[in-house]
């Protein structure tokens, strides 16, 4: 019977994050530095909201796009952040998860044979998605620009099959960002195109030099972008699935009606808890931030005095050096590393084809296991 399934369901791989994650279970003492989760509990005050919300029974469904005082709270939480401006009404639906936030996004916006653009390497949870709704992923190739996209990039991919065009700034597994610039020169290409954007912003709360900027704040971009973003990394609230979709009303009204059908509604205690978050805990991610900083640092100095090449990353909480001057592929390096050093990283090509030639290091690790992961890796790499 397993032909029956639907062929676009059994071409999806398993992620080469998980291949991996499931590889370092058969080693005990391995120093892992694989996964994209905060290492930070999450904050006291946001857990005792969840608390109550529970003793007090609020366990019921929610309207369907989210609580009202919660899509208020981050309707302003955004504007206040990142000079956003979104109706808590009509302009944001509460998502299980930016996961979740993405799926009804692009299945709102996709037809059979909508192209979608995505700068690679990038994030592996579009790619699957964009296929299920029976779009065509089309990378464009950032590894001579930093991993950054670039107008210049982007314009020969266009097409009149381009439906939307993918952000994820500040970036996972690069951790680079766009400057103002560097964005306002994809928006002046695309504001009169009719191709959407879709800008996935998860990481928007760690930024470590200058500020987040939105493609969604220039001139003419408002109307054609749905934002992405969530509470997972900001708040440490990776397990309470909650995110969100900002997008302008003509396009929510149809986003929420897959949401509906598709979750009802995001879980009601995490809802509550995350009122607590974008109102009382506006600046929670503060303090996890200069300790990400610390261990950028550290990581990137270390990584540099081997010998790896890279740009120092602006965001988020990974590094990816290049380890193509060892002449082995992605996959060659990290299973070596795991076999004699058991160190855990990812291979770069677990983030599409355009990352084969650099590994992923997450630093969402203590300091501890950093030095201890460093040390190892330094005498790997002297015997390669
Ligand atoms: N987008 C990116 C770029 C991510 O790295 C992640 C999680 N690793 C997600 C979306 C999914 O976030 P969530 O846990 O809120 O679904």
């Amino acid at each position: 019977m397993e032909h029956l399934i639907n062929p676009r369901v059994t071409d999806i791989q398993i992620s080469g994050i998980r291949k991996i994650s499931n590889l370092v279970s058969q080693y005990n003492d391995a120093v892992t530095l694989t996964i994209g989760q905060p290492d930070f509990p999450t904050p006291e005050h946001i857990l005792r909201a969840g608390e109550r919300a529970i003793a007090e029974h609020r366990t019921t469904y929610t309207p369907n796009p989210g609580l009202p005082e919660l899509r208020q709270a981050a309707s302003q939480f955004v504007e206040k952040k990142y000079g956003l401006r979104y109706g808590g009404t009509d302009e944001i639906i509460v998502t299980a998860g930016a996961s979740q936030a993405l799926d009804i996004t692009l299945r709102t916006i996709l037809t059979e044979g909508s192209e979608v653009i995505l700068p690679g390497p990038i994030y592996p949870g579009y790619e699957p998605l964009v296929k299920l709704c029976g779009g065509v992923p089309v990378y464009a190739d950032t590894r001579r620009t930093g991993f950054k996209l670039t107008a210049e990039l982007l314009e020969p991919l266009l097409t009149v099959r381009t439906r939307a065009v993918l952000l994820c700034y500040p970036s996972n597994p690069t951790g680079r960002v766009l400057a103002e610039d560097e964005l306002k020169g994809i928006a002046d290409l695309l504001v009169s195109r009719n191709v959407f954007v879709i800008s996935d912003e998860i990481y928007s709360e760690l930024i470590y030099d200058g500020e987040h900027r939105s493609i969604a704040a220039l001139p003419g971009m408002r109307d054609k972008t749905i934002v992405i973003n969530g509470l997972s990394k900001s708040h440490s609230m990776t397990g309470w699935r909650i995110g969100f979709t900002l997008a302008p009303a003509y396009l929510t009204q149809h986003m929420v009606k897959v949401h509906q059908y598709n979750v009802t509604c995001a879980s009601s205690i995490s809802q509550y808890a995350a009122i607590e978050a974008l109102t009382a805990g506006i600046d929670d991610a503060l303090p996890m931030k200069a300790e990400y900083i610390k261990r950028r640092d550290f990581v990137y100095e270390r990584l540099t005095s081997m010998g790896f090449e890279l740009d120092k990353p602006e965001g988020a909480f990974y590094l990816f050096p290049s380890i193509e001057r060892f002449g082995l592929s992605s996959m060659e390096f990290t299973l070596k590393l795991l076999e004699t050093e058991k160190v855990a990283v990812v291979p770069g090509d677990a983030f599409s084809e355009y990352g084969e030639g650099f590994i992923r290091i997450s630093y969402a690790y203590s300091v501890d296991n950093l030095e201890k992961a460093m040390e190892r890796l330094e005498r790997f790499v002297g015997r390669l």
